[in-house]
């Protein structure tokens, strides 16, 4: 298949690249650097250091043989957009390329506005782009777990049959989104699901849950193709994180009782997940609804098993409790159905003491470049302004605005990488 990966030198997005290109597919990745921008912006660095993309994708060609094409340009720009669609032509687009942080969201109006203006226009852009060249395309685009907040009843996969004043319909699942960042991916899922039903599009909307680990079998091939691994309380999902904590004898930041739980998966069955949802994609028409994580933990439940893991390597790890910066339950009930992936053909990689100790060895293996100052968390979701710059910002730094962040350029041709 043509599957062209939007957001291909992020987190998710390299790994799956990889994957999908080992697995014998064309693979093309558009991105803008943003990502590398925002942590510029910020003051933070991934833990593992990351290659240039196009040094990965010259790493990628010379281990395996395997090219993957390259595009540099920004998807809220619908030329960039509409033009790879038109020369790539994909039969599955992945879309990861959204700003993905909810902190980040709330710092404040400009990254509340610039993430959501990016998110929605970029998804909107997108779809456009499929309808006008490329309708029969499967879109398979990254939502969250998140979408649906907490509610106190079960939640399904997308959608639920609900029965009132004595009439049933199947309806999409309520949303509860926790942040201007999960509002933005439930204004995307809303967007997919009209598109769907006026134009015939087909779509995917993974509902991802919190994704740990770096490591899949390609990334594993050479260092210089490492992912990245975030641990600043910006960007860092909690368990990568508390490893990174546990790495140098600081307390796991627990937000509140740490009773607040989410659905989690391993990297390697994100990977996994995307090409289950390429290799059967939905009907023409249809915007199907997958809850994409394997297992679910409680954040206090998280720690304990990092404590325990830390232990057996002879690392003391201790645990503390923070005021929740997020306004958020921290105790609640927490039940999500996630089993359509698993039909499909997920053999889920269920969170282990020895992957647990494999991710402890990775950050025990960078801990000279952990920056103990961006642990604590320093957005609240109760300000409407947080001050939240690095120490070095100058008013003349080329990433004082978000809006400015990422050059504009647009790749109408295909760089080829190898
Ligand atoms: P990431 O920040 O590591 O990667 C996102 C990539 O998209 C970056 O390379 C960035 O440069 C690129 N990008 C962003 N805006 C762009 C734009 N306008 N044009 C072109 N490229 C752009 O994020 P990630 O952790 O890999 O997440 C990928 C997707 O998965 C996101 O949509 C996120 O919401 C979703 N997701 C991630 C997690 C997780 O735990 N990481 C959980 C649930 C959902």
């Amino acid at each position: 298949m043509n599957i062209l990966v939007l957001g291909g030198d992020g987190y998710c997005g390299w790994a799956t690249a990889l994957y999908l290109s080992a697995k014998g597919h064309r693979i093309a990745i558009a991105d803008n650097f943003a990502r590398r921008q925002w942590d510029s912006e910020l003051g933070v660095q991934t833990l593992t250091p990351i290659r240039t993309l196009p040094e990965r994708i010259r790493s990628w060609k010379q281990l395996t043989g395997h090219g993957i094409e390259f595009l540099s340009g920004d998807v809220t720009d619908y030329e960039f957009v509409s033009s790879v669609v038109q020369s790539f032509e994909p039969d599955a687009v992945v879309h990861f390329a959204e700003q993905r942080s909810a902190p980040y969201s709330m710092i404040d109006r400009k990254h509340a506005v610039f993430t959501q203006v990016t998110n929605v226009t970029g998804t909107l852009n997108l779809l456009f782009a499929l309808r006008e060249f490329r309708p029969n395309c499967h879109l398979v685009k990254l939502g969250t777990m998140g979408e649906y907040g907490t509610p106190n009843i079960d939640i399904e996969e997308g959608y639920i049959a609900i029965e009132h004043n004595g009439r049933k319909d199947v309806l999409p699942f309520p949303k509860q989104p926790g942040s201007f960042y999960h509002l933005s991916k439930v204004h995307d899922s809303h967007n997919m699901m009209f598109a769907c039903k006026i134009w015939g599009l087909r779509a995917t909307d993974l509902n991802q849950g919190v994704v740990y680990g770096t490591m899949t079998d390609e990334v594993a091939l050479d260092e210089a193709l490492t992912n990245r691994f975030d641990y600043d309380e910006i960007f860092g999902t909690v368990l990568n994180r508390f490893c990174a904590q546990a790495a140098v004898g600081h307390p796991l930041t627990v937000y509140g009782k740490g009773g607040q739980t989410r659905g989690y998966l391993d990297i390697r069955d994100t990977v996994r997940c995307i090409e289950i949802a390429c290799l059967n994609p939905a009907r023409p028409g249809e915007c199907r609804v997958f809850n994409q994580f394997t297992e679910q933990f409680s954040v206090l439940e998280l720690a304990h098993l990092v404590q325990a893991a830390g232990k057996k390597m002879n690392l003391h790890v201790e645990i503390d409790h923070l005021p929740d910066p997020r306004v958020e339950a921290e105790e609640h009930y927490y039940n999500a159905r996630h089993s359509k992936l698993t039909e499909l053909g997920l053999k889920p990689h269920l969170l282990s003491e020895s992957l647990l100790d494999s991710l402890l060895n990775i950050a025990i293996r960078y801990r000279d470049r952990v920056d103990r100052s961006l642990f604590l968390p320093k957005v609240n979701w109760r300000n409407a302004r947080n001050e939240r710059r690095p120490k070095t910002m100058t008013a003349e730094s080329p990433y004082e605005a978000p809006f400015e962040a990422a050059p504009k350029r647009n790749g109408r041709a295909f760089d080829q990488a190898d």
